[in-house]
Protein backbone atom coordinates (compact mmCIF):
# COMPACT_ATOMS: atom_id res chain seq x y z
CA UNK A 1 0.00 0.00 0.00
CA UNK A 2 0.82 3.27 -0.27
CA UNK A 3 2.46 5.36 2.88
CA UNK A 4 0.30 7.55 4.80
CA UNK A 5 2.47 10.57 3.85
CA UNK A 6 2.27 9.66 -0.30
CA UNK A 7 -1.68 9.36 0.44
CA UNK A 8 -1.82 12.93 2.17
CA UNK A 9 0.76 13.79 -0.44
CA UNK A 10 -1.25 13.10 -3.41
CA UNK A 11 -4.73 14.54 -2.02
CA UNK A 12 -2.47 17.64 -1.63
CA UNK A 13 -2.03 17.73 -5.11
CA UNK A 14 -5.29 17.09 -6.32
CA UNK A 15 -7.03 19.23 -4.31
CA UNK A 16 -5.18 21.76 -5.89
CA UNK A 17 -5.53 20.35 -9.51
CA UNK A 18 -9.42 20.49 -8.71
CA UNK A 19 -9.12 24.25 -7.65
CA UNK A 20 -7.27 25.30 -10.96
CA UNK A 21 -9.74 23.38 -13.13
CA UNK A 22 -12.62 24.83 -11.19
CA UNK A 23 -10.47 28.47 -11.65
CA UNK A 24 -10.18 27.77 -15.57
CA UNK A 25 -13.74 26.89 -15.98
CA UNK A 26 -15.09 30.37 -13.41
CA UNK A 27 -16.50 27.88 -10.87
CA UNK A 28 -16.06 28.45 -7.22
CA UNK A 29 -13.54 26.82 -5.52
CA UNK A 30 -16.02 24.66 -3.34
CA UNK A 31 -18.56 23.57 -6.43
CA UNK A 32 -16.50 20.01 -6.90
CA UNK A 33 -16.41 17.13 -4.39
CA UNK A 34 -13.49 14.88 -4.42
CA UNK A 35 -14.89 11.19 -3.77
CA UNK A 36 -11.57 9.24 -3.08
CA UNK A 37 -12.00 5.57 -5.01
CA UNK A 38 -10.36 3.01 -2.08
CA UNK A 39 -11.76 -0.16 -4.19
CA UNK A 40 -9.17 -2.54 -3.16
CA UNK A 41 -7.09 -0.81 -0.99
CA UNK A 42 -7.28 -1.44 2.64
CA UNK A 43 -9.04 0.47 5.88
CA UNK A 44 -5.50 1.55 6.75
CA UNK A 45 -4.83 3.40 3.33
CA UNK A 46 -8.90 4.97 4.09
CA UNK A 47 -7.56 5.84 7.75
CA UNK A 48 -4.84 7.41 5.95
CA UNK A 49 -6.91 9.85 3.62
CA UNK A 50 -9.11 10.81 6.36
CA UNK A 51 -6.18 11.95 8.60
CA UNK A 52 -5.49 13.97 5.35
CA UNK A 53 -9.16 15.72 5.49
CA UNK A 54 -10.73 13.56 2.99
CA UNK A 55 -14.16 12.37 3.96
CA UNK A 56 -16.07 11.21 1.12
CA UNK A 57 -15.07 7.60 -0.50
CA UNK A 58 -16.29 5.55 -3.37
CA UNK A 59 -16.36 1.82 -3.08
CA UNK A 60 -16.91 -0.53 -5.99
CA UNK A 61 -18.54 -3.82 -3.79
CA UNK A 62 -20.91 -3.41 -1.33
CA UNK A 63 -19.09 -6.35 0.26
CA UNK A 64 -15.82 -4.59 0.42
CA UNK A 65 -17.35 -1.63 1.51
CA UNK A 66 -19.52 -3.55 4.67
CA UNK A 67 -16.19 -4.55 5.88
CA UNK A 68 -14.19 -1.13 5.77
CA UNK A 69 -15.98 1.74 6.67
CA UNK A 70 -19.02 0.97 9.18
CA UNK A 71 -15.95 0.26 12.09
CA UNK A 72 -14.63 4.18 10.75
CA UNK A 73 -17.72 5.88 11.27
CA UNK A 74 -18.20 6.22 15.26
CA UNK A 75 -14.80 8.27 15.34
CA UNK A 76 -15.28 9.81 12.15
CA UNK A 77 -19.26 11.48 12.00
CA UNK A 78 -17.77 13.34 8.84
CA UNK A 79 -17.47 10.12 6.64
CA UNK A 80 -18.92 9.88 3.37
CA UNK A 81 -19.68 6.76 1.21
CA UNK A 82 -20.71 6.43 -1.90
CA UNK A 83 -21.01 3.16 -3.78
CA UNK A 84 -20.11 3.50 -7.20
CA UNK A 85 -19.90 0.32 -8.84
CA UNK A 86 -22.35 -2.20 -10.12
CA UNK A 87 -24.95 -3.64 -8.28
CA UNK A 88 -26.87 -6.59 -7.49
CA UNK A 89 -30.37 -6.67 -6.44
CA UNK A 90 -29.60 -8.87 -3.55
CA UNK A 91 -27.30 -6.26 -2.78
CA UNK A 92 -29.74 -3.74 -2.79
CA UNK A 93 -30.62 -3.60 1.02
CA UNK A 94 -26.92 -3.90 2.30
CA UNK A 95 -26.41 -1.19 0.13
CA UNK A 96 -29.15 1.19 1.79
CA UNK A 97 -27.63 0.35 5.38
CA UNK A 98 -24.52 1.61 4.66
CA UNK A 99 -24.04 3.74 1.74
CA UNK A 100 -24.61 7.65 1.78
CA UNK A 101 -25.06 8.00 -1.85
CA UNK A 102 -25.58 5.65 -4.36
CA UNK A 103 -24.29 6.46 -7.80
CA UNK A 104 -25.42 3.47 -9.77
CA UNK A 105 -28.85 3.08 -10.10
CA UNK A 106 -29.48 1.66 -13.64
CA UNK A 107 -32.11 -0.39 -14.38
CA UNK A 108 -35.80 -1.07 -13.46
CA UNK A 109 -35.52 -4.02 -10.98
CA UNK A 110 -32.70 -2.25 -9.50
CA UNK A 111 -34.68 0.75 -8.44
CA UNK A 112 -37.55 -1.67 -7.43
CA UNK A 113 -35.32 -3.51 -5.24
CA UNK A 114 -33.60 0.26 -3.86
CA UNK A 115 -37.27 1.42 -2.85
CA UNK A 116 -37.86 -1.36 -0.81
CA UNK A 117 -34.74 -1.71 0.91
CA UNK A 118 -35.03 2.09 1.39
CA UNK A 119 -38.81 1.37 3.43
CA UNK A 120 -37.48 -1.19 5.47
CA UNK A 121 -34.44 0.59 6.17
CA UNK A 122 -36.10 3.52 7.31
CA UNK A 123 -32.59 5.12 5.28
CA UNK A 124 -32.79 7.11 2.19
CA UNK A 125 -29.08 7.46 0.45
CA UNK A 126 -29.50 9.82 -1.85
CA UNK A 127 -29.61 8.00 -5.68
CA UNK A 128 -27.79 8.51 -9.45
CA UNK A 129 -28.71 7.35 -12.45
CA UNK A 130 -25.63 5.46 -13.86
CA UNK A 131 -25.78 6.23 -17.81
CA UNK A 132 -23.78 3.89 -19.98
CA UNK A 133 -22.84 7.02 -22.26
CA UNK A 134 -20.72 4.97 -24.74
CA UNK A 135 -23.40 2.64 -24.93
CA UNK A 136 -21.06 -0.43 -24.58
CA UNK A 137 -22.50 -4.24 -24.48
CA UNK A 138 -20.19 -5.40 -21.07
CA UNK A 139 -20.77 -2.06 -19.34
CA UNK A 140 -23.45 -1.08 -16.26
CA UNK A 141 -25.47 1.79 -16.86
CA UNK A 142 -29.06 2.15 -18.55
CA UNK A 143 -28.20 3.00 -22.43
CA UNK A 144 -28.91 5.97 -23.66
CA UNK A 145 -31.85 6.18 -25.66
CA UNK A 146 -33.28 4.54 -22.22
CA UNK A 147 -32.27 7.41 -19.78
CA UNK A 148 -35.22 9.84 -19.98
CA UNK A 149 -37.22 7.46 -20.08
CA UNK A 150 -35.70 5.30 -16.59
CA UNK A 151 -35.38 8.89 -15.06
CA UNK A 152 -39.52 9.29 -15.02
CA UNK A 153 -40.21 5.51 -14.13
CA UNK A 154 -37.85 6.07 -11.37
CA UNK A 155 -39.44 9.29 -10.15
CA UNK A 156 -43.01 8.17 -10.80
CA UNK A 157 -43.93 4.05 -10.87
CA UNK A 158 -40.94 3.97 -8.10
CA UNK A 159 -41.18 6.36 -5.92
CA UNK A 160 -37.74 7.67 -5.81
CA UNK A 161 -35.92 11.06 -5.88
CA UNK A 162 -33.31 11.39 -8.21
CA UNK A 163 -30.43 13.73 -7.07
CA UNK A 164 -28.19 13.06 -10.34
CA UNK A 165 -26.36 11.60 -12.83
CA UNK A 166 -23.38 9.27 -13.31
CA UNK A 167 -21.47 8.10 -16.10
CA UNK A 168 -18.11 6.32 -17.16
CA UNK A 169 -17.14 6.69 -20.99
CA UNK A 170 -14.85 4.52 -22.66
CA UNK A 171 -11.91 3.81 -22.27
CA UNK A 172 -10.79 4.30 -25.49
CA UNK A 173 -12.59 7.19 -26.68
CA UNK A 174 -12.15 11.52 -25.91
CA UNK A 175 -14.57 11.39 -22.60
CA UNK A 176 -15.48 15.10 -23.27
CA UNK A 177 -18.53 14.40 -25.73
CA UNK A 178 -19.96 12.33 -23.20
CA UNK A 179 -19.68 14.28 -20.15
CA UNK A 180 -21.14 16.82 -22.37
CA UNK A 181 -24.20 14.72 -23.25
CA UNK A 182 -24.66 14.14 -19.54
CA UNK A 183 -24.18 17.64 -18.10
CA UNK A 184 -26.95 18.37 -20.70
CA UNK A 185 -28.94 15.57 -19.96
CA UNK A 186 -28.77 16.61 -16.06
CA UNK A 187 -29.82 20.16 -16.97
CA UNK A 188 -33.08 20.01 -18.97
CA UNK A 189 -33.98 17.49 -15.71
CA UNK A 190 -32.76 20.28 -13.16
CA UNK A 191 -30.68 17.32 -11.66
CA UNK A 192 -27.64 18.42 -9.30
CA UNK A 193 -25.66 16.13 -9.01
CA UNK A 194 -22.71 15.23 -12.18
CA UNK A 195 -20.27 12.64 -11.35
CA UNK A 196 -17.65 12.10 -13.85
CA UNK A 197 -14.44 12.23 -13.99
CA UNK A 198 -11.61 9.65 -12.65
CA UNK A 199 -8.21 10.24 -12.25
CA UNK A 200 -6.71 10.15 -15.70
CA UNK A 201 -9.77 13.10 -16.97
CA UNK A 202 -11.12 14.80 -14.15
CA UNK A 203 -9.96 18.27 -15.13
CA UNK A 204 -12.20 17.50 -18.58
CA UNK A 205 -15.19 16.57 -16.32
CA UNK A 206 -15.03 19.90 -14.02
CA UNK A 207 -14.67 21.74 -17.64
CA UNK A 208 -17.72 19.82 -18.71
CA UNK A 209 -19.90 20.59 -15.38
CA UNK A 210 -19.20 17.94 -12.74
CA UNK A 211 -19.71 18.25 -9.05
CA UNK A 212 -18.40 15.05 -7.73
CA UNK A 213 -14.74 13.48 -9.93
CA UNK A 214 -14.21 9.71 -8.60
CA UNK A 215 -10.51 9.64 -7.66
CA UNK A 216 -8.83 6.23 -7.08
CA UNK A 217 -5.30 5.49 -8.51
CA UNK A 218 -4.27 9.07 -8.62
CA UNK A 219 -4.57 8.86 -4.62
CA UNK A 220 -3.97 5.69 -3.37
CA UNK A 221 -1.68 4.44 -6.10
CA UNK A 222 -2.45 1.18 -8.99
CA UNK A 223 -5.01 -1.46 -7.98
CA UNK A 224 -2.90 -4.80 -7.28
C1 LIG B 1 -12.32 2.55 -10.07
C2 LIG B 1 -13.31 3.58 -10.41
C3 LIG B 1 -12.98 4.95 -10.41
C4 LIG B 1 -11.57 5.46 -10.14
O1 LIG B 1 -10.75 5.18 -11.22
P1 LIG B 1 -9.23 5.73 -11.25
O2 LIG B 1 -8.88 5.65 -12.68
O3 LIG B 1 -8.44 4.81 -10.39
O4 LIG B 1 -9.25 7.11 -10.74
C5 LIG B 1 -13.98 5.87 -10.66
N1 LIG B 1 -15.25 5.48 -10.91
C6 LIG B 1 -15.61 4.18 -10.93
C7 LIG B 1 -17.03 3.83 -11.19
C8 LIG B 1 -14.66 3.19 -10.69
O5 LIG B 1 -15.04 1.92 -10.73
Amino acid sequence: MSTPDTIAANLARIRERIAEACARANRPAGSVTLVAVSKTHPAEAVAAALAAGQAVFGENRVQEAAAKFPPLRPAHPELRLHIIGALQTNKARDAVRIADVIESLDRPRLATALAEAMAKEGRRPRLLVQVNTGDEPQKAGIPRAGAEDFLRACREEHGLEISGLMCIPPVDQDPVPHFRWLAELAARHSLPVLSMGMSADFEAAITCGATHVRVGSAIFGARG
